[in-house]
């Protein structure tokens, strides 16, 4: 067998490379395997403006400033995506080209927010499209946003953004929004104060502007009519997924796909971990994908401390 980890750490967003550091300044053998670029979300994010510390703080700047900060600990990092892993006393975790060996795993995979699917939506993210408003609603102050979605999200969003923004445009496809009814109840508050403006039966076609955003078309499902708003801010509450049906059955993942953790972040499977935003948590936001990725790396540490070979 080749190197033994104390803990393999999938994913580099920012709970995994909290639990890296906590992982390895209580002093366990680190690697950390990344299907794509440092920092997972938060390197997506233009500004942030409530991670504890720094007023603002571009996503890019954050994430770089904390991989410093794993690197100079003396992490490991490899970029392949996991494939595969296999349970057992020593588990067995695949990349297309190489098998690693760890006594535990972390599992920090994230949530992928669902798109519209229009054009220009990747490039003019973070420049008027936004995937969260509870991160990004601050910098629509006084202007005018739209949200597209129908269900809990969505609502909770407008209303959310109704007190921020001078105007906000709900887009629901269907007849009716499908919400809890006391988030449905603030929207219509919002609604009768003349702040949110809901628009059935209406589907998002395209987005005007081209280094910001400064509108969207939209096309009335029933009658086909065209109408353009103007905008300042187009909020995308279409729901996130976890990606984790390749992990086949391994540990047990809610009705959702989201991996099912106790408060040690353990998952059902002994020695096998999970933390941030691909796990049943309440809510998905830095600061608590940090904090999961602290509590796991402690649990896995621990755990990795009985697994002995001789
Ligand atoms: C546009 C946007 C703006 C946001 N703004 C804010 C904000 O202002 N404030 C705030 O608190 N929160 C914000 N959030 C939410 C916040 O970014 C997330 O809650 C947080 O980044 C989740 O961290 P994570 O480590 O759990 O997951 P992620 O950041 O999603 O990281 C997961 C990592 O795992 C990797 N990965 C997944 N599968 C594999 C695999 N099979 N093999 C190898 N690697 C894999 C991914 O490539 C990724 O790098 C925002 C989210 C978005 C999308």
């Amino acid at each position: 067998m080749d190197k033994l980890y104390d803990i393999i750490i999938v994913g580099q967003g920012i709970a995994g490379m909290t639990a890296a550091i906590y992982a390895r300044r209580a002093g366990a053998d680190v690697l950390i395997l990344e299907k794509g670029a440092v920092g997972g979300q938060a390197a997506l994010t233009y500004e942030i403006g409530n991670y504890p510390g720094f007023k603002s703080i571009s996503g890019i700047e954050l994430v770089t400033t904390i991989q410093q900060q794993v690197l100079s600990l003396g992490v490991e990092i490899r970029y392949a995506k996991v494939l595969e892993i296999q349970d057992g006393y020593i588990k067995t975790v695949k990349t297309k080209n190489t098998t690693y060996h760890c006594k535990a795993v972390i599992l920090c995979l994230g949530a992928t927010p669902r798109q519209m699917g229009l054009n220009k939506e990747e490039s003019l993210s973070g420049r008027g499209i936004s995937y969260c408003a509870v991160c990004d609603g601050a910098f629509y102050r006084n202007k005018v946003v739209a949200v597209v979605g129908r269900g809990n999200v969505a609502a909770d969003d407008a209303s959310y953004l109704s007190h921020i923004a001078k105007k906000v445009y709900v887009i629901n496809r269907r007849d009716e929004m499908k919400a809890q009814e006391i988030l449905l109840d603030r929207v219509y508050d919002g609604v009768k104060q003349g702040k949110i403006e809901i628009l059935n039966n209406c589907e998002p076609k395209e987005i005007l502007g081209q280094d910001k955003v400064e509108g969207l078309v939209v096309q009335n499902t029933k009658t086909n009519e065209m109408k353009n708003i103007e905008l300042d801010g187009i909020f995308v509450a279409a729901g996130r997924f976890a990606d984790t049906e390749w992990l086949n059955g391994l540990v047990k993942i809610d009705d959702r796909g989201y991996i099912i953790v106790d408060d040690h972040k353990r998952t059902n499977v002994e020695g096998i971990y999970a933390a941030g935003d691909c796990t049943n948590t309440v809510l998905r936001q830095l600061v608590t994908a940090s904090a999961d990725g602290a509590i796991a790396a402690t649990s896995a540490y621990e755990y990795a401390k009985t697994v002995v070979i001789e």
